[in-house]
Formats: structure tokens, sequence, C-alpha cells
């Protein structure tokens, strides 16, 4: 390949004086080239270029193919073919880790390593092979449709944490994979703010006529109450096809996806039941009523009634209770939230069924894509942005784990002489949240399950008292002079990558994430076969499950400490993506929101860390290869043993001193050295 100019540089570590200026200074002069990659190291970043840029084609495809990261100019293939080359020459586990703000790019991102991966198959069992990269592929389509929105800062913003492995044979061909969600937000059923849409799902079912809406009554022209301001669009009606299609690749039956359909047009209609209080004190439900109850296969006069009031337990005893117009709103929304949450959970354990590797299929090893939210700071931060900053917390702790880890291991095993970096540790955050007892979570949970009902404000002054003097927390009670903490509500955390005041409105309810006992027998009797699967703890006998289910925070914790110990045992590539600008428009540069991503997202201190120890490191038969031709003694070829004798001469030549010979690599301390090198072979 023909070696193309240099733009700035290609790799953080040859920066000749690192600074967050220069850094953002190097990556917008890239980006203003179109060169949307840079590494750091091994570490990639990744810059939204908000355009189609012709680099994605099989022929790149080819020119990474089997290359090393730095032969070839930056990009999420030479990660892809890194990944796969791991697999492939040492039989080890590998995982993609992609982080960045709402619309810097992950899925995007995911999606090229997936493709690059299917495509780099050998070519046995051609049939089958290209079975499961199609079903991987258009596993994308089906999350995407129900897991996706439209928000103010990505018109396709995933709502939702994915992780997905994707195993392979002993040859290195996908035989199937496994998708994890986690979190999905579900809280945008029942509000939107102004601007932004409910999930892709409701758009695309209302977009045309079609056999599920006509048999309940909707239709295009409707204005319905969850959709908010937004109507459906042509690209809604195309995508509609393109999910439907894409569930049949899947091997989802014409029932399922009927039984799918009718729940999302529940969904839509029960956002249209109206509650009134009548003559006697009871609860009247006007609207589609009827049509609601026929979508989510119940009896409309259950639905009714689990509307209109509930039943307890109490001591052992059943009590019934009339809901006031407040309850039944109130259940209305718990309901709407629980009944979309659980569809979206069942379509991805449907999906996992249509992607498990085959009982029989020899599985090897696995690579693991990780697209997870980045860290949030918005205007007013709740329970959601709490528990998706907790998971940053954890990424950024197995960041630190995994570089300083990877590092002194390499290190230890080419004999190398270093001294470690000290840098800030965030352990300290992450037990501010998960401690036992002490965390935020326990004491949420504590709350939760004390038997008067606490409240919000009373859950934060139990945090209070608790975390009074922790350097990460504080609150307006406890800083009443700090003017950032405008409200009572107000709490804050000092996260490692930044401040964030959260309002602790809501908590209590949120990590209750509780449902009544009638809504989930209800469903559960449904005859929608699906919907009824969905809901198996609704068989329960009402008075054994007094037990309370683990919180909301709890059961996401464990789901992050599971991840986390998942990624743990595997070799880790991270893709660190950066959003150009808020407008999501191309050939835009917002200097100021590029940096702040930077700083979060400790870039500089990354290339610090890398460049602590060495900022290079190559295997000596690599580095020959590449820079022979500069002294008379390798060029053209070094009469000698090895490859290490002959990168000594070749250096000792060159009068470069700043380097450790590994047993396997060469290891050089300066950028400056390897630049000079670069230059070197540029002036040939
Ligand atoms: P969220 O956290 O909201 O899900 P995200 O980081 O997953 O955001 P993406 O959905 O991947 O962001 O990207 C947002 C949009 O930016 C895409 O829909 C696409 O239009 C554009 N985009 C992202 N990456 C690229 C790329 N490499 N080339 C061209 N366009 C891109
Ligand atoms: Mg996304």
């Amino acid at each position: 390949m023909a070696t193309q100019p240099e733009v700035g540089v290609s790799d953080f570590v040859l920066l000749d004086n690192l600074t967050t200026d220069n850094f953002v200074e190097n990556l917008h002069l890239r980006f203003k080239h179109n060169k949307i990659y840079t590494y750091i190291g091994e570490v990639l970043v990744s810059v939204n270029p908000y355009k189609s840029l012709d680099i994605y084609g099989p022929q790149h495809m080819a020119q990474y193919r089997g290359r090393e990261m730095f032969e070839v100019p930056p990009h999420v293939y030479a990660v892809a073919d890194a990944c796969q080359r791991v697999l492939r020459q040492q039989g080890k586990d590998t995982c993609v880790l992609i982080s960045g703000e709402s619309g810097s790019g992950k899925t995007e991102a995911s999606k090229f390593i997936m493709k690059y991966i299917a495509a780099n198959t050998t070519q046995v069992h051609r049939e089958y092979i290209d079975r499961v990269k199609n079903v991987l592929i258009q596993s994308n389509s089906i999350l995407e449709t129900f897991g996706n929105a439209k928000t103010n800062r990505n018109d396709n913003s995933s709502r939702f944490g994915k992780y997905m492995d994707i195993h392979f044979d002993y040859k290195g061909d996908p035989v199937g994979g496994h998708i994890s969600n986690y979190l999905l937000e579900k809280s945008r059923v029942v509000s939107l703010q102004p601007g932004e849409r409910n999930f892709h799902s409701f758009y695309q079912l209302l977009s045309t006529n079609n056999a599920h809406t006509k048999k309940f009554g909707l239709n295009t022209t409707t204005t319905y109450k969850i959709l908010g301001s937004e109507r459906p669009t042509a690209q809604d009606s195309k995508l509609f096809s393109v999910t439907n299609s894409a569930f049949t690749s899947l091997g989802f039956s014409q029932a399922v996806v009927t039984d799918i359909w009718n729940i999302v047009v529940g969904v839509i209609l029960l956002g249209e039941l109206t509650f009134s209080e009548g003559q006697e004190g009871q609860l009247d439900v006007g609207g589609p009523l009827q049509a609601c109850a026929r979508a989510l296969g119940v009896a409309a006069e259950a639905l009714r009634g689990s509307m209109a009031g509930r039943v307890l337990a109490a001591g052992g005893d059943l009590v019934s209770k009339r809901h006031s117009l407040c309850d039944a709103h109130y259940t209305r929304l718990a309901l709407l939230k629980a009944a979309y949450d659980r569809l979206f959970t069942w379509i991805v354990q449907q999906i996992n069924k249509a992607i498990e590797v085959p009982a029989g299929t020899y599985k090897n090893t696995l690579i693991g894509v990780l697209d997870i939210y980045g860290f949030e700071i918005f205007e007013t931060n709740s329970f959601e942005q709490f528990c998706i900053n907790y998971c940053n917390e954890k990424l950024q702790q197995l960041f630190i784990e995994l570089v300083l880890k990877q590092e002194q291991e390499e290190y230890a095993r080419e004999g190398i002489q270093w001294t470690p970096v000290k840098y800030f540790n965030n352990r300290v955050i992450c037990e501010l949240v998960d401690a036992p007892h002490q965390g935020i979570i326990a004491i949420m949970d504590e709350a939760c399950l004390n038997p008067t009902k606490i409240s919000d404000s009373q859950l934060l002054e139990a945090m209070d008292k608790r975390l009074s003097g922790h350097k990460h927390y504080t609150s307006r009670q406890l800083s009443p002079t700090d003017k950032k903490l405008k409200h009572s509500v107000d709490f804050r955390i000092t996260h490692y990558a930044g401040e964030v005041i959260y309002a602790v409105t809501g908590f209590m309810d949120k990590n209750k994430d509780s449902l009544w006992q009638d809504l989930k027998r209800l469903l559960r009797s449904s005859s929608n076969a699906s919907l009824a699967d969905m809901w198996p703890e609704g068989g329960d006998h009402i008075q054994k499950t007094s037990k309370r289910p683990p919180s909301a925070a709890t059961l996401f914790r464990n789901s992050m400490s599971a991840l986390v110990a998942g990624l743990q045992t595997k070799e880790p590539f991270y893709v660190r993506c950066i959003k150009p600008n808020p407008l999501q428009t191309p050939n835009t540069w917002d200097d100021q929101l590029v940096r702040h991503q930077v700083a979060y997202l400790g870039l500089v201190e990354n290339v610090r860390v890398r460049r602590a120890g060495f900022a290079s490191r190559q295997r000596y038969d690599r580095f020959l290869k590449r820079y022979k031709m500069l002294s008379q003694y390798t060029w053209p070829n070094f009469r000698g043993t090895s490859d290490k004798d002959a990168v000594m001469v070749l250096l000792k030549d060159l009068q470069v001193t700043d380097v450790q010979y590994g047993h396997t690599k060469l290891f050089i301390r300066s950028a400056r050295t390897l630049h000079q090198l670069e230059a070197a072979r540029a002036d040939l």
C-alpha cells in the first residue's frame, strides 16, 4: 500500500509536547482531513464524522487483514483484526470496550467491528457461517427498533446497554453469539423531553396501516399520547419492513411476531385510557378499554379492575383496596414501563435462542463487544444517570486495572525495568456507591425495605448521616453554602469524570421498581402466549409473594459485577468515541465540547501512562522490517543470527540509546525517538 502523507500524528504517543491543547489540536487537524481515527498505543480514539466516509468497503477491510496496528492507518478495522488475531494465534478471548457519550459513534463502531469479523472468515462451511453472520447482524435491527429512540443528542440513540459475545470455532469462524442487555430507559415509555421521541417501535408500527393496527382500530393519522408530538416518518415505514424481515431471518414465528406487535399496540392503547371518579367514588375507566384488553389478551373487566383497585396481602389476609384517581394514573405508568421493559428483555432472550451456538458445535474462543452508555451529566440527573454513571465508574476501574496490569505483566514477561506511574484510582467512588452496608445502594435498599414508607428526602437524610465526610459525596444539607446545590433534594457525587448533582426525587420509587401483584397476575393470565411467558412470577400465589424482589439498583450492581468479572478474563481493546459537535452535522468542530470529552475520558492521562513506561514496543521482526533500510549494516540483509541482534546493531548505528531490549520486543522510551525513526524513513 502506498504510504499516505501523515496528518498530525496518528498515534498520540508521538505527540511532541503532551498537553490537552496539543491533544485536541491534533484530533482537530486530523478530523479536518477526514482522519477520524487516531491511536493511543493500542487504544483507538474515534471522532464521529457525521458523514459517510469511503473507508469501510471490502477493499479497506482487505488492507487491514493480518496487519499490525502501526503498519496501517488507524482504523476500527485494525482493532477488529487485532482482536481476531489474538484469538486465532493465541487462542485467547478478547473484548472491545467502546465508550463515549451519546452520539459519539459507539453503536456504529460496534457494527463496523461485527461487519469486519463477519467478513473475515475462512471458506469452509461457508453456508453455515453466512447464516450465523446474517443472524448476528440482523439482531441489531431488532434491538434498535425496540431499544433505540430519537433524543436531542442522537437521532438513533441506544437507550440500553449492550454486551455481545461472538463465539468462534477453532478455525476462528463465528458460530454463534449471546447478547446481554442492561437497564433500558423505560421511563421514556411514559415521559418524553420536548423534541424527543419514544422508542422507534411505536412509530414503525404506526407508520403504515398494517394487519396489526387494523385489528385494533389504530391508524396512521391519529395522535397517540405516548408518541408525544412526533409523527411516524417514511423512514419508520421502511424500517418496519426491515424489522419484520429481521424477525423472519432470526426464526421468530409469525405467531410470536404478532404477539410482539400486539403488546406494542396494547401499550399504545393503555396510554389512551381515561380515568374519572364515578358518583359513588369508584374509578371509571374510559377510552379504548376493549381494544386495549384485546391487544393484551386479557378480559376488559379484569383490565378495568386492575386499574380501579388492587388486592394486598396484609398479615396473611387478602385485602382489596380501591384506587384513587392518582393511584390509577400511577398504576398505569408502572404497567406501561414494566410491560415494555419486559417485552424488550424477552425479545433479547428470543434473539439469544436464535443465535446461540447449536449443541454439539465446538466453541473455542470469543470476542465480546461492549456498547454501553457513556457518562451522563444532564440539567437534572436522576436515578437513571446515577446507575449509568456508576457503570462508567466500574468500567473506568477496569480500564485502570487492565491497562496497568497489562503493562506490568508485559514488562515482567520481557524482563524490562520500569517505575509505575501514579494516577487517580477511582475505586473509592465505586465503593461510595456499591460498598456493602455503607454504600449508597445499600442505604437505598435499606430504606426501601423499611416497613414504614420512607420518602425521598428521608432517604437523603439517611445518606447524609452515613456519608458525611466522604470526599466524593456532599449534599445541600451538608454544604448549605455551596451555590451549585440549589435544591433541598440535591446531592453531589464527585465522579472521576466530574461532578454530578443528582436530585433524589423518585429514587425510592425507581429503586423499588415494584408492580402490583394484580398486574403481574393479569399479564400472566394473558391469552397472548408470549406476554404470559414474560411474567412467570404472576403465577405465584399472591400470599406467597410478600418477599420483595431485589431492588433495581441491586440488580444493576449485580449485572455490572458479572459484566466486569467476564471482561476481566479477556484481552481488552478500547475504542474511545468522541462527538465533534452537538448539532449532529459534518465538518463542524466544537472545541469546548471535545475538550470536555478528552478530559473525562482521561485520554491525556492515558497517553501519559502509556509513555511513562515506554512510548512504544514492537516485536523485533516487525521493527526490523520497518526500519532496516536506515542502516548499511541491516540493509538489505543483516548477517547475524537473530532479529534482536540485528535491531541492536541497527540502533547502535543510529545512536539510539533510550531503549530497552526485551526478550521478544524492543521497548522505546520516548515518542521522539519513534518520531525520528519515522522521519528518517520518510526522508529516504
Ligand atoms: P448513543 O449513546 O446515543 O447510543 P452512540 O455513541 O451509539 O450514541 P451512534 O448511534 O453510533 O452513537 O452514532 C450516531 C450517529 O452518528 C449515527 O447514527 C451516524 O449517523 C453517525 N455516525 C457515527 N459513526 C459514524 C461513522 N463512523 N461514519 C459515519 N457516520 C457515523
Ligand atoms: Mg448507541
